[in-house]
């Protein structure tokens, strides 16, 4: 029976939003064959294991997408736009999305900071 971790568990309890509170950038990695997962899985994307573990990465990647985002989604981002969101790609293989600093590019070299935002942590992008 599969159950999707993220609706069985409390936000702050999902191992990735549970990494940033650490300061840690977190990724699957499969526990049969080692492969690296993009976003969760349930199964590994390269050999169908379900022995899927949370690793901590070292935070260092590269940027694959830059947003700058003028409207906030809700009002607790209101105070922080415009913002920039990247999607990175992580040096271990596995892409997140997080803030950054304005002016980062596609291909800049990035180093994962995190900052409080109300009752999380959330991941932003520094250059290297
Ligand atoms: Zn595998």
């Amino acid at each position: 029976m599969a159950i999707s971790a993220e609706s069985a568990l409390p936000e702050g309890l999902h191992p990735y939003a549970e990494g940033l509170e650490a300061g840690r950038v977190r990724y699957q990695s499969c526990g049969d064959c080692g492969a690296a997962q993009s976003l969760e899985r349930h199964a590994c994307q390269r050999c169908g294991s379900v022995r899927l573990a949370w690793r901590d990465a070292a935070g260092v990647a590269t940027v694959y997408a830059v947003t700058t985002v003028a409207r906030a989604p809700d009002d607790s981002f209101r105070t922080l736009v415009p913002y920039t969101l990247v999607l990175a790609t992580l040096d271990e293989g596995p892409r997140v999305m997080g803030h950054a600093e304005p002016g980062v590019a596609i291909g800049d070299r990035v180093r994962a900071g995190f900052f409080r935002h109300g009752e999380r942590t959330l991941l932003r992008f520094e250059r290297e």
